[in-house]
């Protein structure tokens, strides 16, 4: 079987010792298949011969292949120091010279008269044409420059189009070209064309055989192009089939258990904590609640993405979900990104919801082993309703009794593996997924496709927008000025820098230097607060909560602050450097104020050395507040693939596929997937065979890194 010899160490081929198979395997390339798939970074086109000339009125270096005969040898440079120089002609007479640094060995090969194949990157420089950069091969001592060019077909390294590989640990491109090379011969005409046939007809794709031949050494640049839109193909392809194959798994299980039978109570539960709130939820909020309840109430598993605007209120929303799961009998589990932001949600849901009956415990990795031990306990025993935590939540030692609801706040900035990890608890639990990233609706369609998604499109009644301003760095004064304004009203301010702390003064300003300077300099009357990833959680905790009951007014930050911090007395957000920070995270940060009833304020100040997209991310949020807005605006200025938040948790793990590029590509190959799956429904089974092995060869996914 050739799957099975795909899966063969990489020594199985000529060549690889066990030096170089170190290095590969350093590499990640341990298998055949790990080669075959490592694919070039770059060609170096050596079809055609070009003579010197491209290089002589070009300003920048230029890449040449061509034939020439060495004319003549020179030194230049004082003894004992001197470096080779071989004088070069190519057909039509023009000259170049190869410097040879540190390579004057090389006059023994590259003797007057003899006739070489030479690729390398010429340049003007001292009146002549030089390269200090190239590669050579030596014609027999026969050849001619009228036989050369039928000799050079014949050689590995010349006269086609070459892959140029990344590579690491000293490795070279010739070892691991032979790698492939040999790789390719020995199995690529053998290895099956998993796509199905109408597939590849319809889109005009390569075989597999064909594809892996020409994306690492084409015939042309069409040839190239038609490979790596295949493999592309193949792999989006497969991404959709996997999402469209998870959706249907999760809806074909049943619950264990529903809501339908609505727990006796629940409704007056759910009266009597909205009537505590002191105001009313928002018709977004109730129509998300609705789709929710619905959701939990069928017996098929929720899968549901919750996104709104940061502010819009998508915790309480949860949390009368977690109510509805408690009254039926179950626990839910509500995780986090950070300490901070569990510890808030769980202050607000011992408010909320411990009157109502509802047994609550914070689980972050810093409670403490006796606790702990005591807590899990309760957990596995059921004795807790509901759990809020960050990761430590899905440790391997925390067990439920019968969860049957899952909440991911700020769900993005989880990995793959940590969501995983929380649903394997009970994979028919229902799952509540939210974001205040919003997803624009094109990668949602695609991407998400087989959530459902709730959205909360209408902020709370009373919020003002929060006025922006941009304000060139050297004009802060004026903005502490305004800030201090607002303190003696009684009001509280963010101050938010892109580092904790630096040595050099004259760089940036970091929030270690200027909570210091805004505490003893601008804000004496104050109290000022310091707060970034390396103060200890505890301490973190305390100044959280001084900042909340009001005996801090200020807190120097650095992006820590972003996600989720509610507290609505903060009206102003100050953001220095703020060219450095991506959209997204400007739109978190400034949705920090603006959540109570008072007027808010964001500065944004900005330093002159502004890139074309930092102008146009502060441009765009000086403009806006509206989150779906920015978030397309983001869409259009990094592409999909770069959306924030999603790219650092490998939420896209593509190997040749790029969504910023690959876009309308992949809607075919969702439309492809769909279609298939519509024609036959049976191939979503998990017994059924006829797909099973469908990218066993390179599989770019497995089921796992969808949600
Ligand atoms: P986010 O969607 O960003 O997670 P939160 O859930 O933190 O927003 O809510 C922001 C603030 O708005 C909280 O202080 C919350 O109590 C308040 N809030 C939520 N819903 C409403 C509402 N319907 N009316 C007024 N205030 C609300
Ligand atoms: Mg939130």
């Amino acid at each position: 079987m050739y799957q099975g010899e795909l899966k063969q160490p990489v020594t199985r081929l000529q060549g690889i010792g066990p030096k170089t198979s170190k290095i590969l395997s350093a590499a990640g390339i341990l298998t055949i298949n790990d080669l075959l798939k490592h694919y070039p970074r770059a060609y170096e086109d050596r079809q055609n011969i070009t003579g010197f000339k491209p290089a002589l009125r070009s300003a920048e270096p230029e890449m040449i292949n061509t034939t020439a005969v060495v004319v003549s040898h020179e030194y230049f440079g004082r003894p004992p120091n001197q470096t080779l120089k071989v004088l070069l002609e190519d057909e039509s007479g023009l000259s170049a010279a190869l410097v040879c640094f540190g390579r004057n060995f090389l006059a023994e090969k590259l003797v007057p008269g003899r006739m070489l194949l030479i690729y390398g990157s010429f340049q003007n420089r001292y009146n002549e044409l030089q390269s200090s950069s190239f590669e050579f091969e030596l014609l027999p001592p026969e050849a001619t420059f009228d036989t050369a060019a039928e000799i050079q077909s014949g050689s590995d390294e010349f006269g086609r189009i070459l892959p140029v590989y990344p590579l690491t640990g000293g490795l070279s491109q010739k070892i691991f070209r032979k790698a492939i090379d040999h790789a390719l011969k020995e199995w690529a005409a053998n290895i099956e064309t998993e796509l199905p046939e109408s597939i590849r007809k319809l889109h005009g794709l390569y075989s597999k055989p064909e594809s892996l031949i020409n994306i690492h050494f084409p015939g042309s640049e069409e040839q190239q192009k038609q490979a790596e839109r295949s493999l592309k193909f193949e792999e989006l392809f497969h991404f959709q089939f996997t999402a469209a194959r998870r959706a249907w798994k999760r809806k074909s299980v049943h619950k264990h258990q529903r809501l339908s039978v609505l727990p006796a109570g629940f409704d007056d539960l759910e009266q009597r904590l909205l009537k505590g709130l002191g105001f009313e939820l928002t018709g977004a909020q109730k129509k998300a609640l609705n789709e929710i309840k619905s959701d939990m109430n069928s017996d098929r598993p929720m899968s549901r993405m919750l996104q709104g605007d940061v502010g819009s209120g998508k915790t309480l929303v949860a949390f009368i979900a977690a109510l509805a799961a408690a009254a039926a009998g179950g626990q839910a589990a509500f995780m986090a990104p950070t300490e901070l932001l569990a510890k808030q949600h769980a202050d607000n849901a011992y408010r909320l919801l411990e009157p109502l009956g509802i047994r609550i415990a914070l689980l972050t990795g810093s409670v403490k082993a006796s606790q702990r031990t005591h807590l899990l306990a309760a957990l596995a025993a059921g004795e807790i309703d509901l759990v809020i935590g960050t990761h430590a939540l899905f440790g391997g030692n925390v067990g439920f009794r019968n969860l049957n609801l899952i909440i991911i706040d700020e769900q993005h900035r989880f990995g793959v593996m940590q969501r995983l990890a929380l649903t394997g608890k009970n994979s028919t639990a229902d799952l509540l997924l939210m974001t205040a990233t919003p997803i624009p609706r094109t990668l949602a369609m695609t991407v998400f496709g087989d959530l459902d998604i709730s959205t909360i499109d209408e902020m709370p009644p009373g919020r003002t927008p929060v006025e922006t301003h941009l304000a060139a760095i050297g004009n802060e004064q004026k903005v502490y000025d305004f800030v201090r304004n607002e303190l003696h009203k009684g009001r509280q301010a963010y101050f938010v820098y892109p580092l904790i702390s630096s040595s050099d003064k004259t760089a940036l300003k970091d929030a270690g230097t200027m909570f210091e300077t805004l505490q003893k300099e601008h804000f004496r009357d104050f109290s000022v607060g310091l707060l970034h990833s390396k103060v200890d959680e505890n301490t973190k905790k305390e100044i959280m909560d001084r900042f909340r009951d009001g005996s801090i007014q200020v807190i120097a930050a650095t992006s820590v602050v972003e996600v989720g911090v509610d507290v609505p007395n903060a009206t102003c957000m100050i953001i220095e450097h703020a060219e450095r920070f991506g959209l997204s995270a400007l739109h978190q940060l400034r949705g920090r104020v603006g959540r109570g009833m008072h007027k808010s304020y964001a500065f944004l100040v900005f330093s002159p050395e502004l890139t074309e997209t930092g102008t146009a991310r502060l441009k765009i949020m000086k403009q806006s507040s509206d989150g779906f807005f920015i978030a397309e605006e983001d869409l259009k200025i990094r592409g999909p693939g770069n959306l924030s938040g999603y790219e650092q948790s490998g939420f896209l793990p593509f190997t040749i596929a790029d969504l910023n590029t690959d876009f309308d590509l992949l809607k075919d190959a969702r439309k492809a997937a769909s279609d298939l799956i519509e024609k036959d429904p049976g191939l979503l089974a998990p017994e059924n065979n006829c797909l099973r092995r469908l990218f066993e060869v390179c599989p770019p996914f497995t089921d796992e890194v969808l949600v």
